[in-house]
């Protein structure tokens, strides 16, 4: 059994948090667990959480702590997942993909690239008896109804479960890749197809949960065994109260239905945390049922919750950070995922599905 790991990020206060006003930051007392968080009717409340990350924290900090470790034990059949939590604009997106992955600068690349480049070196480095396997998928959960990122033309997959593959994406497309660079072309092509809709807090703002699944599939040659790890690196909506924004008509609806998923995921950290509760309501969000072996499951989980550090987002930044709290308590029980497979024999499958809708477009 392990813990949930929960990490903060703060990122910088921006122009139109008027940095120059002395009371402009609502965090005092820091360190790499705790700070002093202030907020004006509850004063000073402290959190501790297993890192917190602040503005002078490099992608590359928060990459070799929050992901790296994930990263190993996947390349090892442990599941794992990675999910960015917060108000839109706090900087989940910039953490999970920062600029551009093709092309952005080299040290503002997020999670997401950074997990691919290491995939690809731990792989050159691997025992010569390891052969690795490497798939993509990518969804995002728009209105809760899936959307295939990789086809646009599979916009309402669904969620099933059996005995082989446990939780999976019916219909899913999933992309055989062999290296690195065609890795980061198909997550960019990927999360620029995302559905956006501006809102007052960030024009840019994404209202969907974008789900990246990366599997890692690795065989022995001399004992001809069979592993799996499950790697899944989630970007969701903003979690702030509808009011704030001020939508109306179709972004208003499509704000409580992303709600919906949001809150279906309080309310599955909930039951989980509370001592009594036996029955977890997974089944009431297509992403909590995506998420089911991620929380309180077989995974190893790490929740970064992102933040603003102005005071005048206290409210957002402060109910962040409790759902964070209350999320550290969930307990999962990861292990090594063996088992009985014809890995050579399902990839001649997916190439030659592969080469097949090739030539179809074609
Ligand atoms: P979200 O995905 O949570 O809505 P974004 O990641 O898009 O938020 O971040 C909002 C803005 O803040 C973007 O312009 C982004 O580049 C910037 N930003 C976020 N985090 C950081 C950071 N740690 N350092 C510098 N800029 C950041
Ligand atoms: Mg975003």
């Amino acid at each position: 059994m392990s813990n949930i790991a929960v990490c903060v990020r703060f990122r910088p206060l921006i122009a139109r948090e008027t940095p120059h006003r002395p009371d402009a930051c609502c965090i005092h007392q820091f360190n790499n667990e705790s700070f002093l968080f202030k907020e004006e009717k509850e004063g000073n409340l402290e959190f501790v959480f297993d890192r917190v990350f602040y503005e002078y924290s490099s992608q590359s900090d928060v990459f070799e702590f929050v992901a790296m470790p994930i990263v190993r034990d996947a390349m090892n059949a442990i599941n794992g997942t990675i999910i960015t939590y917060g108000q839109t604009g706090a900087g989940k997106t910039f953490s999970m993909e920062g600029p551009n992955m093709l092309m952005g600068d080299r040290d503002l690349k997020g999670i997401l690239p950074r997990v691919s480049e290491s995939i690809f070196k731990l792989i050159d480095n691997a025992d010569a008896t390891c052969e690795f396997i490497i798939k993509l998928s990518m969804v995002e959960i728009y209105m809760e109804k899936i959307r295939d990122l990789l086809d646009s033309r599979k916009d309402n997959l669904q969620v099933k479960e059996d005995k082989v593959r446990g939780i999976f994406i019916a219909g899913a497309t999933e992309i055989y890749i062999q290296s690195e660079r065609e890795m980061l072309q198909l997550l960019e092509a990927g999360v620029t197809s995302r559905a956006v809709g501006g809102t007052q807090m960030n024009s840019e703002s994404s209202r969907s949960h974008c789900v990246s699944l990366i599997t890692i599939q690795q065989s022995n040659t001399e004992d001809r065994s069979v592993k799996t790890g499950k790697l899944f690196l989630v970007d969701l909506a903003g979690s702030e109260k509808v009011e704030k924004t001020g939508v109306e008509g179709k972004l208003l609806n499509e704000a409580k239905t992303i709600n919906k998923s949001l809150s279906a995921l309080g309310n599955v950290i909930n039951a989980l945390t509370t001592e009594k509760s036996c029955h977890v309501p997974y089944r009431d969000s297509k992403l909590t049922r995506i998420l089911q072996e991620s929380l309180g499951g077989n995974s190893r989980t790490t929740l970064l919750c992102c933040c603003s550090p102005s005071s005048s987002n206290a409210t957002e930044t402060l109910s962040t950070l409790r759902f964070g709290t209350r999320a550290k308590q969930i307990k999962n029980k990861p292990k090594i995922n063996a088992e009985r497979g014809r890995p050579e024999l399902e990839l001649l499958l997916l190439k030659s599905e592969q080469e097949c809708e090739k030539l179809k477009s074609q």
